[in-house]
């Protein structure tokens, strides 16, 4: 099998003679086909071939294999945004009167999602402590839960899984763990090797990386054995009367969730990658192992520079000494770097905070993570602001947090923005 250097710039496509080097742009919502038959069979899911964009599309099928490729998968399906591939992965597997399990330091926008709209829909969510002990996270799980959740890496809070970990717990209780690898990507970092099952992202953030375009992607590993819990799992074990009595595990195998994903999910909810959007994401792929390891680096000089800094309070990242999660980064991480993300504290609180930021030349303040540029974020003031800082400190976001996605510039150049910046206050 290739490296995953090599799986980033040529995986998915491979052309064949007189064919277009770089994958083309399937705009087009709908295939044509020559018989009746031929569209029927594609109807019942006997033929593969495409007939509609909503289901599948060229351009999609081929970033998405080189994403399952990259982490090591079986099958991956693109969506919309991360928010839908989150969303999808879980859904895929709940229904109404369903339970599931997700750790409590995840995307703000996963935390509602789950929180406020899947209890809408009769899921019901337990949040856990991923620093719990097993015996304290074994307690959440009831006879209806369905799966447990967590982030690699957490955005912005900066914890690190412990992806084996979790794997163990879930699989002791028959569901499997998901994982959002946003943060760490699959250079950084494969779940499946440490045991993870279903494998989600933004594709917004690292895999993009030049805040173009907003995606998510689905990856399954194919290990977990649905037909081993064929009760808890009926969606996929059993036939399914919106597609003939076609039962996902019987007919697909390893690729049963990502099917049914496919032709349930997609086909009724239709959160749909453009394939604009999936060809942009493929230029993206094709420098994600390049760009990582140089953000990592950055982040480092980054993280070491400011906890030095007189006028700096505290610098939490994962990639530091010291750090809570430093050992564990080195077990899980290739480099032993978690990502380019840290945050940190100014002296003087929320005020001085806000003063530096203003200062800022070259990094800029935006609501975006992990692309190229370096941007600073103040969740006390933006995502966050309706909050007292009493209640910020409730949820876990000091006052003076600053998150900082460090960028892929010139190391220099960063550290020198900072060093005016922190003149100014
Ligand atoms: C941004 C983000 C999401 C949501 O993704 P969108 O593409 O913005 O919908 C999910 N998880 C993590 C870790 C994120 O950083």
């Amino acid at each position: 099998m290739a490296k995953i250097e090599t799986t980033c710039v040529q995986g998915g496509w491979e052309p064949k003679k007189g064919e277009p080097r770089v994958v083309p742009i399937y705009q087009s919502t709908t295939f044509k086909y020559d018989t009746s038959a031929q569209m029927a069979d594609l109807f019942d899911l006997k033929a593969e071939g495409y007939f509609y964009t909503r289901l599948q599309n060229p351009t999609n099928d081929v970033v998405a294999k080189k994403i399952a490729a990259l982490e090591g998968g079986v099958a991956a399906m693109l969506t919309s945004s991360g928010q839908a591939a989150s969303f999808y992965s879980i859904f895929n597997i709940c229904e109404a009167g369903d339970h599931f399990i997700s750790t409590a330091a995840i995307y703000g926008g996963t935390f509602n999602l789950f929180e406020v709209t899947m209890r809408k829909l009769g899921i019901e969510v337990t949040f856990v402590d991923q620093d719990a002990s097993d015996e304290e996270i074994e307690k959440a799980f009831r006879p209806n839960t369905k799966a447990f959740f967590g982030e690699t890496i957490a955005n912005p809070a900066g914890s690190v899984l412990d992806i084996e970990r979790m794997a163990k717990i879930a699989h002791k209780h028959g569901v499997p763990l998901i994982i959002d690898n946003t943060f760490a990507t699959p250079v950084n970092c494969r779940p499946f090797e440490f045991g993870a099952d279903i494998v989600t992202h933004s594709t917004t953030k690292y895999m993009d990386g030049h805040a173009c375009a907003v995606g998510g992607v689905i990856v399954d590993s194919g290990n977990f054995d649905w037909e081993a819990y064929h009760d808890k799992f009926k969606g996929l074990t059993e036939p399914d009367p919106s597609y003939h009595g076609l039962a996902y595990t019987k007919a697909f195998g390893k690729g049963a969730y990502i099917t049914k994903a496919t032709a349930q999910l997609m086909r009724d909810l239709g959160s749909i990658q453009s394939p604009q959007n999936a060809f942009l994401l493929n230029i993206g792929l094709e420098t994600l192992h390049l760009r990582v390891p140089r953000h990592c680096e950055n982040a480092l000089a980054v993280a070491k520079y400011l906890q030095n800094h007189p006028k700096v309070a505290w610098v939490d990242y994962a990639g530091l000494e010291g750090n809570k999660y430093y050992e564990l980064s080195k077990k899980q991480f290739t480099n032993g770097l978690p990502c380019g993300v840290l945050t940190f504290g100014v002296k003087g609180g929320r005020d001085k905070s806000i003063q530096f930021m203003d200062s800022l030349k070259m990094i800029c303040i935006v609501t975006h993570v992990a692309d190229a540029r370096s941007c600073v974020l103040h969740p006390a003031s933006h995502t966050h602001r309706q909050l007292s800082d009493e209640q910020l400190l409730e949820a876990g976001i000091r006052p003076d947090l600053i998150r900082f996605s460090v960028g892929i510039e010139n190391v220099e150049d960063i550290i020198a923005d900072l060093e005016q910046a922190l003149s100014q206050i």
